[in-house]
């Protein structure tokens, strides 16, 4: 536990704002620029501030980007992270286009044994409009590979959109009657100027009832310790999990218990605030560790308790989308 903050065990770190996606949900409608090489925290400049965290309790990490997988170098990173002794738990979130069986088996042989897929729709045309790209089957082949390869648990996240896979939603959470998966359905935060307005937001409550219209009432699953902001239901008779991921129809900023690094190498205390702690400028100016670790105490303490996403104009809406934080 990281001092005089609340339990904070968890660095989620974005290792690139780069992707060879273009989610339309996720990335700027019109063109945007990529940050400069030199301003992207380097591997070293990553690992020694998760070994500082890792001092302070941070036992648990997830890599995120951008696309993760597009980063040059990724893999000798994941191994130098998975070598860090105080490091019991890392996972990993992709869009699952860049791996491969080979790939996903050198992840498991490091001891990452946690991966989350983003798949928002089960049909190839609807996958392609909405990531742009025509690559689903690359994708779930990758998924299967991961299942057989005995990756668990397998986590699905599916942002649901009214008008791009609302129609589909009834088919995803059904994976879960024939997959030991967890799928995720993420309420969509507007962050920023992407060209899928608030309107295509479908909240929770209306989701959960689309999914008990096809396939029977849900039965809650109990929590443990760690399992995130999600919660837990069950279909009868499924080997999966279903979770709600509520950022906006109820806010979950008390029990929130973690702590971003972005890609440009700043400390991001809260994914909806635009308040960051820059830790890389100060540590590359020679800055001694018991000066960066007191830079992530303030970080922390400018996590909020509350973030109101609801009541939010456009205007107070995060400057950065996604892909630059680190989802
Ligand atoms: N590229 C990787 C991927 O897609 O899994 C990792 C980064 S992505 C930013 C992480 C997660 O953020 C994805 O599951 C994505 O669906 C979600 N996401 C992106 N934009 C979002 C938004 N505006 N609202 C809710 N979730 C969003
Ligand atoms: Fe890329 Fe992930 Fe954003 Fe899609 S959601 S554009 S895959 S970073």
């Amino acid at each position: 536990m990281i001092a005089g903050t609340r339990n904070i065990n968890y660095l989620r770190i974005s290792v690139t704002d780069r992707c060879n996606f273009r989610c339309r949900y996720c990335v700027p409608a019109s063109p945007f620029k990529v940050i400069e090489h030199e301003r992207i925290a380097r591997y070293e400049e990553i690992l020694k501030i998760v070994r500082i965290g890792c001092d302070m309790g941070i036992t648990k990490v997830r890599i995120t980007g951008g696309e993760p997988f597009v980063r040059k170098g990724i893999f000798s990173f994941l191994h130098r992270l998975c070598r860090i002794p105080q490091l019991k738990d890392i996972s990993i979130t992709t869009n699952g286009s860049r791996l491969s069986r080979g790939k996903i088996k050198e992840l498991m042989d490091m001891g990452i044994q946690r991966l989350n897929f983003s798949l928002d729709t089960l049909v190839p045309e609807k996958f392609a409009k909405i990531t742009q790209r025509d690559r689903f089957q690359r994708v779930w082949d990758n998924i299967m590979a991961a299942h057989d390869l005995g990756i668990a648990p397998i986590k699905i996240n599916t942002v649901a959109l009214n008008g791009f896979n609302d129609d589909g939603i009834q088919a995803i959470a059904g994976l879960t009657r024939e997959y030991p998966f967890h799928v995720r359905f993420i309420e969509y935060m507007p962050m920023g100027n992407t060209d899928v307005g608030a309107d295509a937001q479908i909240l929770t409550q209306d989701i959960k009832n689309l999914i008990t219209e096809a396939h029977g009432p849900l039965t809650v699953v109990p929590k443990e310790i760690n399992d995130g902001p999600a919660k837990l239901y069950k279909l009868a008779g499924a080997s999966g999990i279903l979770g709600f991921i509520t950022p906006v129809s109820s806010h979950f900023c008390c029990e929130c218990n973690r702590l971003r690094l972005t890609s440009r190498g700043t400390l991001r205390p809260c994914l909806l605030s635009n308040k960051e702690t820059d830790i890389l400028t100060p540590l590359r100016n020679g800055a001694d560790d018991g000066s960066l670790k007191q830079l992530m105490v303030s970080a922390l303490k400018d996590k909020p308790s509350h973030h109101n996403l609801e009541k939010r104009t456009a205007r107070d809406l995060p400057l950065n989308h996604m892909t630059s934080i680190g989802g």
